[in-house]
């Protein structure tokens, strides 16, 4: 017998050993493995607590609860069989195993459930792209973003201008297919191209008040940076709360950028130690310097440190930009000084600095009020987000492609007029199915499945 699709099985939940092990069966054998392994089918989506049994020896693997949910109104669109095991090693390779010997049944690749749920139309392709950043989000505002385009926020708007617009080019096509018969209306077109004006409109209104939505997958990012030696790398770990950096009384040891990221207040941000960015001829801290450079040059904020303590350590945020980000000086080793010199620290002005600290790395001080500005700062960023769209450059330039089509459709020539409406109109609609994956994606889709893990 052979089976024109394949049947997948997977280990879904996390790495054993674990209190629980969720093991997925999707495809047209779902239910004779369910047999094969528990020999029965359950009653569709209630739990049954059942014996799974090696076929061959007839021993009992484990007791657990098993599920079934019978196409077409699963997860998959397939008939799905779930089994919740005890989270062993043993256990869940003894199940995987007498699932390999059952026909027709092959282990899942990366992402293979959620391909197979795209391919039935259980998801849109956002709405996929949606369940991996849900399945990647780190903290509460990536995961209410990542929830609402799981649940249709971008693709079930596409979809709808998508109507609209085919709605609108079929008047355009009865205009040009029946022009010659006298009762077809002239008019067809004004509204036609009213209609693509109006879609125009609402789509570069989004694309011009986003860009947030991407950031906020990456996070906000924030370049410690200053002259060695100042406390940059005992500030990073202070802050992320964990020795991520090498924390050396030499200067000059943190030769790479060093990334940590941080759940500020819901909010996700990327600190960078940028390095004892200062001249060497060392080569290889010539390459952390420029990268140090590259690096904080792209950051939302700077955080420049200076040991307060020390005379003449200032230095200078790079000024070969044509704009800065913002910039907070933070005078470090505040514990080092007298209270007199410690008020003349403060009273320092800089004209590129937008806000300034008093702060001990070492001790602590002053961190509660730092961490507190911080926090509300990338809440500022990212407050717009809330309504944000566009969560990828593949959807800003679905969205800038469609406009450019529709300016097209509405500013064609008096020549052939109808054609040119028509053909534009058509090619912006097939940028939105493309959106939503509705038409030729094929050649994204290993890209956007690719970053799955496997069993989902
Ligand atoms: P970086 O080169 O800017 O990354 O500086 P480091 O974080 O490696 O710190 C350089 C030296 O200053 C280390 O010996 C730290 O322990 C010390 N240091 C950093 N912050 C403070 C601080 O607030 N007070 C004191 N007393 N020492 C500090």
């Amino acid at each position: 017998m052979t089976f024109v699709r394949p049947t997948i099985f997977a280990l879904s939940s996390g790495r054993p050993p674990a209190a629980i092990a969720v093991v997925r069966v999707s495809g047209p054998q779902a239910g004779a493995a369910l047999k094969a392994l528990i020999g029965r089918v359950p009653e569709p989506r209630q739990a049954a607590l059942v014996r799974v049994r090696d076929r061959q020896s007839g021993e009992a693997i484990d007791e657990a609860l098993a599920l079934w949910f019978p196409g077409p109104g699963s997860e998959t669109g397939e008939d799905v069989a779930e089994l919740q095991l005890h989270g062993g090693q043993a256990v869940i390779a003894g199940v995987l195993e007498a699932l390999g010997r059952i026909e027709g049944c092959r282990l899942a690749e990366p992402g293979e459930f959620t391909r197979r749920a795209f391919e039935n139309g259980k998801l849109d392709l956002t709405e996929v792209e949606g369940l991996a950043d849900l399945i990647a989000a780190e903290t509460q505002v990536q995961r209410r973003q990542a929830f609402r385009q799981l649940k249709g926020l971008i693709g079930d708007r596409a979809e709808d201008w998508r109507r609209r617009l085919v709605e609108a080019l079929a008047l355009v096509e009865a205009r040009i297919d029946f022009s010659d018969e006298a009762d077809v209306p002239e008019n067809l077109v004004g509204p036609a191209l009213h209609a693509a004006r109006q879609l125009r409109d609402e789509i570069a209104a989004i694309l011009a008040g986003s860009g947030r939505g991407e950031r906020l997958r990456e996070g906000l990012v924030v370049a410690i940076a200053g002259p060695p030696n100042a406390g940059k790398s005992t500030l990073l770990n202070r802050l992320a709360r964990r020795e991520a950096a090498i924390v050396s009384p030499y200067p000059g040891t943190t030769r790479d950028v060093i990334e940590v990221h941080l759940d500020l207040a819901g909010y996700p941000v990327t600190l960078l130690d940028t390095a004892g960015i200062r001249e060497s001829s060392d080569p290889v801290e010539q390459e952390g310097v420029r990268r140090a450079r590259a690096r904080a040059a792209a950051a939302d904020l700077i955080l420049w440190v200076t040991d307060a303590s020390a005379a003449g350590a200032v230095g200078a945020v790079e000024s070969d930009r044509l704009s800065l980000p913002e910039v907070w000086w933070l005078q470090n080793k505040i514990d080092l000084m007298t209270q007199s010199a410690h008020s003349r620290s403060e009273s320092a002005d800089k004209e590129w600095v937008n806000r300034s600290f008093t702060i001990s790395a070492a001790t602590g001080a002053g961190m509660d009020e730092l961490v507190a500005a911080l926090a509300a700062y990338a809440q500022q960023f990212f407050s717009i987000t809330e309504s944000a769209f566009i969560t990828r450059g593949r959807h800003r330039r679905a969205l800038e492609e469609t406009v450019a089509s529709l300016d097209r459709a509405l500013s064609a020539k008096v020549s052939r007029r109808e054609e040119l409406i028509a053909e534009e109109m058509r090619a912006a609609a097939t940028t939105l199915g493309r959106l939503t994956g509705r038409v030729d994606v094929e050649d994204i889709l290993d890209v956007i499945f690719r970053d799955f893990c496997i069993g989902k």
